[in-house]
């Protein structure tokens, strides 16, 4: 079972999949890998530091075929094996992310992203996308108060991220039988036990 969270930052997708971890292992038994992307390998971690930190301009097209190397990477070498062998892959961030980030955000064609990006994954689809839905100005606040690093994304304007959370309720209403899109702003509880109910129906 391959299980991604998507959203804009600061929407609790890090706390919901630690909490679904958590119940996966203790009360259903089941192996979980937990992961990420950018940066859910060693190559992914360089790659992440390349887009997140380094200094200076990084042209659109250069900036989506990072993600998407990041990507071909962390699927070919940790994610399948990881399904093939039973486990419940829980990934933070996956092809929705590049679709909105770099294909609406960075105003490259969306649907020419999502083929990228499905060519780097070798066409692997989750089988389930919960949507964290927030006010970008909300998740700004929240990572203003926990954080002390920002990086280069994180200080795009508030009209990227307004895009980029247009451009994620588009793809959840093109596909609603794979993704669940829950309001972030309700309390951690009440997220967990909506998105335990779904995976459990999936298990
Ligand atoms: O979620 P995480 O903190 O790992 O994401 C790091 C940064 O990269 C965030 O600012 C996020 O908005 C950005 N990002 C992006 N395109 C992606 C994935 C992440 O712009 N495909």
């Amino acid at each position: 079972l391959f299980v991604t969270f998507e959203g804009g930052d600061g929407s609790g997708k890090s706390t919901q999949s630690a909490l679904l971890q958590q119940w996966l292992e203790e009360e259903q038994h089941r192996e979980v890998v937990l992961s990420r992307e950018p940066g859910g390998t060693d190559l992914g971690l360089e790659l992440r530091e390349i887009i997140l930190h380094r200094r200076g301009y990084i042209a659109p097209r250069a900036e989506a075929l990072i993600y998407a190397a990041d990507r071909a990477h962390h699927i070919a070498t940790k994610v399948r094996p990881a399904i093939e062998r039973g486990a419940v892959v829980l990934q933070d961030r996956y092809l929705d992310s590049s679709i909105a980030y770099q294909g609406t955000g960075r105003e490259l064609d969306p649907e020419e992203v999502r083929r990228l990006s499905l060519w780097a994954a070798e066409g692997l689809l989750p089988d389930l996308t919960v949507l964290l839905d927030l006010d970008p100005e909300i998740g700004r606040a929240r990572l203003v108060e926990s954080r002390t690093r920002y990086d280069r994304l994180e200080a795009e304007e508030h009209d990227f991220h307004s895009r980029v959370r247009e451009a994620y309720l588009r793809l959840a209403a093109a596909e609603p039988k794979r993704f669940l899109v829950l309001p972030a702003d309700d309390p951690v509880d009440t997220i967990a036990s909506r998105v335990r109910t779904r995976v459990a129906s999936l298990l």
